[in-house]
Formats: structure tokens, sequence, C-alpha cells
């Protein structure tokens, strides 16, 4: 289907405002409107996915933030993609961890985190997802400091395009 992923973030974050706060973590959406007004966000692809993706990488940016952190999130759009941009103040993940966070069942650190109850497999099922959509994802982090994670998908006009080559 198409959707505005404009949309679909912004309902995701009504929806995770209340366990930020309750973590004191706080919420910073860069929900910049372009001027023609008209939604440069919107994508062809499976909504419910695209949702629990958006849901997956954001629970985990509060989740392993520090109390009194921050969730910044926003939203790039041009002709070829898509992007959200997902920056916490968190714990961050050294580099040795990073390349194994997508596979299933992994958890950087079991014994600081056995208290909450993650199962070690929300960022599994994000990767199934973005590569079920030619889409991308991105990692950067820094111990002490917080992490960055970028997803791209295709916009629209790339899609047909591609449709149109094949
Ligand atoms: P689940 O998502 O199933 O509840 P989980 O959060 O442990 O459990 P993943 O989402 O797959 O599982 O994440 C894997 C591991 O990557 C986490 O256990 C955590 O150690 C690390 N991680 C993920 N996101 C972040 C983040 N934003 N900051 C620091 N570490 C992270």
């Amino acid at each position: 289907s198409r959707f505005s992923m404009r949309h679909v973030i912004s309902q995701v974050m009504e929806q995770l405002e209340p366990i930020a706060a309750s973590k004191h973590v706080k919420f910073i959406w860069e929900n910049r409107q372009n001027v023609s007004n008209e939604d440069e966000t919107i994508i062809q692809a499976d909504e419910v996915r695209i949702r629990q993706l958006i849901l997956i990488v954001i629970e985990n940016a509060i989740q392993y933030n520090r109390d009194g952190g921050s969730v910044t999130v926003s939203l790039e759009a041009n002709p070829q993609k898509v992007s959200f941009i997902v920056n916490d103040t968190g714990m961050g993940i050294e580099k040795e961890h990073l390349p194994r966070i997508f596979e299933r069942f992994y958890r950087v650190d079991k014994a600081r985190t056995r208290r909450s109850e993650g199962t070690g497999l929300g960022l599994a099922i994000a990767k199934q997802i973005v590569d079920a959509h030619r889409a991308k994802i991105e990692v950067w982090s820094t111990p002490q400091m917080g992490t960055t994670i970028r997803v791209s998908l295709p916009s629209i006009s790339d899609s047909f395009q591609n449709v149109s080559l094949s």
C-alpha cells in the first residue's frame, strides 16, 4: 500500500511517548514540513511491517538510553529514497559487537540487560523487513555516547523507474 512515512512515524512516536516519559527520555521529532506542503515521504511498501520496523528501532533507542537522555527522530526524502534516522544518547554499542546485533538472539551484554526482558530478536526482524523492501539499514555508535540508526527505503519514483526498466 501507499502511505506517508511522516504520518506513520508520528503515530509510532505517539504510541511510545508514555514509555519514553516513564524512562525520563525526551522525544525530539524533527518533522520538517516542506514548503509546497506535498508529502514527499510517501512510499509504497507493507505498512504493517514498516510500522513494526520503526517501532523496533525507536523502542531500542528508548530502552538502551540513560535516565534523562533523548531520542531524536528525523526524516530525509529525495527522488531516490526516503530515510528515517533515529539518534539516541544511550550506552552505545562497542565496535566488536556492531556486526552481530542483527543476528537472532544476539544481545550485547547479557548480564547488564538481563533485567530488561528483551529477546534479541528485534533487530533480526528489522533486518528481515529491510531486506524484503530493498531497503538499507546503517548503524553508527560510540560507547557511552549513543547510537544512530538510519533506514533508507526506495521512494515511489525510484520503484516506478525499476518497474519500467524490468
Ligand atoms: P527485543 O528487541 O527482542 O526486545 P533486544 O532489544 O535485546 O530484544 P535487538 O533489538 O535485536 O534485541 O537488539 C540486539 C542488541 O543490540 C540489544 O540487546 C542491545 O544490546 C543492542 N542494541 C540495540 N539497539 C541499541 C541501542 N539503540 N543502543 C545500544 N544498544 C543497542
